[in-house]
């Protein structure tokens, strides 16, 4: 069951025998949609992205696993947020239904981001709601969709399905940041939503994994996993569904966007966990 969406997402099937896992990485898209019309430069609007994410948990597919993977910035709308997390002072008219815009839309970074770089702001217009509604029923929904669909089946084949939500964060937080600015951030956050989204025996086995390979790990601190994790995580049903944050120090030039000299022994490590997740789930399914 592969899916490619031009522009959108690719879902790529596990090769070989399966496992009740899967990986999407929402936020490493790199194809900026020709209507975004944003008036901040590409090179600011960057610092948003999970660059490479996609590439780290490349070989789900090869031990058995699926992985979604988004091709459009998060920054043009973000898969991560619910879809009436909405900014009125974006839009041109009032939206015709509730919004119910959270913590993170009044810092500037909600379904639709309005400021890049802390303060910047995206955008030297406001939007209309048909540009609004075309990136919800374009990008969000079908991510959604593909994520949805792909856990129900796992789920109905196996019995139990383990979600795994990849990211990277910036080596040190700015004033957005729940933790406050100029924190240097820890090596890997595991995000659960203090405990809720998975089993903690899973969460521990991938904490004690990581921290094995010499990294440094947090538990929901300072991400605790946001709308995927919410909306998948639910371990009474045995519905798993953990967020894993890797710091971009570690792999990334953050200011060129470009692989850093770290990238290859990450990349090792991240096959190595991946291999680990899909062998934990095998046995615990
Ligand atoms: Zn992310």
């Amino acid at each position: 069951m592969n899916r490619h969406i031009p522009g959108v997402l690719t879902l790529h099937a596990p090769e070989g025998l399966s496992v009740p896992a899967v990986f999407d990485s929402p936020h490493s898209g790199r194809e900026y949609p020709a209507d975004f019309g944003h008036a901040v430069a590409r090179r600011i609007l960057r610092f948003g992205e999970d660059t490479f994410v996609d590439e780290l948990f490349a070989s789900a597919p090869r031990y058995g696993a699926f992985l979604l993977e988004a091709h459009f910035p998060r920054t043009y709308i973000d898969t991560n947020r619910p879809e009436d997390d909405l900014d009125q002072r974006l839009l041109e008219e009032p939206w015709p239904g509730p919004l119910s815009p959270g913590a993170k839309t009044r810092s500037g970074i909600g379904l639709i981001w309005r400021v890049a770089s802390e303060t910047q702001p995206i955008y030297d217009r406001r939007l209309s709601l048909a540009e609004v509604r075309h990136r919800i029923a374009t990008y969000h929904r079908p991510y959604h969709q593909a994520l949805d669909d792909v856990i129900a089946d796992t789920h109905r084949k196996f019995g139990a399905v383990w979600h795994v939500n990849c990211h990277s964060m910036p080596s040190t937080s700015d004033r957005r940041s729940p933790e406050g600015p100029g924190r240097q951030r820890p090596h890997f956050c595991l995000g659960d939503r203090d405990g809720t989204t998975a089993d903690p025996r899973f969460v521990r086995f991938v904490h004690e994994m990581i921290g094995d390979m010499g990294y440094r790990v947090t538990v929901n601190d300072p991400y605790k996993g946001v709308e995927l994790v919410r909306r998948h995580g639910r371990p009474g049903e045995g519905r798993h569904s953990l967020q894993i944050e890797i710091n971009r120090g570690l792999y990334l030039d953050e200011e060129t966007r470009e692989k850093a000299a770290g990238f290859a022994r990450l990349a090792a490590d991240v096959d190595r966990l991946i291999g680990g997740i899909c062998a934990y789930v095998r046995k615990h399914s």
